[in-house]
């Protein structure tokens, strides 16, 4: 066979059928530790209730799915190698009053205690943010961040222990962060509460009401077809080049924005009320802007510009 001659699009879609093939809906009888600590309510009572109505998840969500599973044992896999003695992977939890299940994913044996352990990978950007359990439940999170302290906590009610570990994997370099995690008693207060809200609603045979809408959340959801039809079977509308371009730059810049506002804010802070400051690069200029206006309320404030020296 000559050069150029490779099927390509035939070995991708091999690997798309077998990831197919895994594909499965898993029957859902209990709260999840994993659900609580969500916004929506009334998605666990679906699943709780209608789980063979669920549509199925995507082919790139299986993906991840997988990628996860294979993220624990390779974490496990170096703890081990590490020396570390890991013991009870996927131990399973049930806490019968409030219809809690889980599984931990393992638990490190000191010589005092044996820990209970979540492994969690993401991405490189998303990992250097989060430092403490603060960080995971801070508002701003996706739910899918902020659920996890939940999660764990509820472990650790489950075992009768008092502080976790939170194994924190960089996908994209495959460095491991450690993140105790003590027991939360309000945390775990509203999980049970939550919990309680939804068991009330089965037994009645009722729906929650419906967050308000979130297209992260609702257009990605399994039972988005029985919820808000109107949005499952909305037509999106399909973007031209122009707006393909901007994108590909969108997602080329986005992970450096947030860095890029840190280092401007510091930059302005330290040059604040300096007219002229000069670096081997840079040379950085300022004075005060007196605002009037009849709408915006007089006030003034710092002007800095960064001019490249040179130009
Ligand atoms: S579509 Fe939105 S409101 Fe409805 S169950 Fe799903 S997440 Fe909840």
């Amino acid at each position: 066979m000559g050069v150029g001659m490779i099927d390509a699009k035939a070995f991708q879609e091999k690997v798309r059928e077998y990831v197919r093939g895994q594909m499965q809906i898993y029957p859902c009888k209990s709260n999840r530790a994993s659900m609580l600590g969500g916004d929506c309510n009334r998605l666990i009572v679906y699943w709780r209730t209608r789980w063979q109505e669920a549509a199925m998840h995507s082919e790139t969500l299986e993906s991840i799915f997988r990628e996860g599973r294979l993220h624990e044992d390779a974490t496990i896999t170096l703890l081990r190698e590490s020396g570390f003695q890991i013991i009870e992977q996927q131990r399973p939890y049930q806490w019968k009053e409030f219809e809690i299940t889980g599984h931990v994913d393992g638990k490190i044996v000191e010589p005092d205690r044996k820990i209970p352990f979540e492994i969690k990978g993401y991405a490189s950007h998303t990992w250097a943010k989060l430092n403490s359990i603060a960080d995971f439940l801070a508002e701003n999170q996706p739910h899918y961040i902020r659920k996890a302290p939940v999660q764990l906590n509820l472990y650790l009610w489950m075992d009768n222990v008092e502080e976790g570990l939170f194994i924190l994997k960089n996908k994209g370099t495959g460095e491991l962060k450690f993140i105790p995690m003590p027991i939360d008693i309000d945390l775990g207060d509203r999980a049970t509460k939550q919990a309680v809200r939804i068991n009330e609603h089965i037994a009645a045979g009722t729906l929650p009401d419906r967050m308000s809408y979130d297209p992260e959340q609702c257009d990605e959801c399994s039972f988005v077809h029985l919820c808000l039809p109107d949005v499952a079977n909305r037509v999106a509308e399909i973007g031209g080049d122009e707006l393909e371009k901007l994108l590909a730059v969108y997602a080329r810049c986005k992970p450096f924005a947030a860095e890029y506002e840190a280092a401007h804010a510091a930059i302005k802070e330290l040059v604040k009320e300096k007219p002229e400051v000069l670096t081997p690069l840079y040379r950085i200029v300022g004075k005060w802007i007196d605002k009037k206006g009849l709408e915006i309320k007089p006030s003034r404030y710092w002007q800095t510009r960064i001019l490249p020296l040179g130009d």
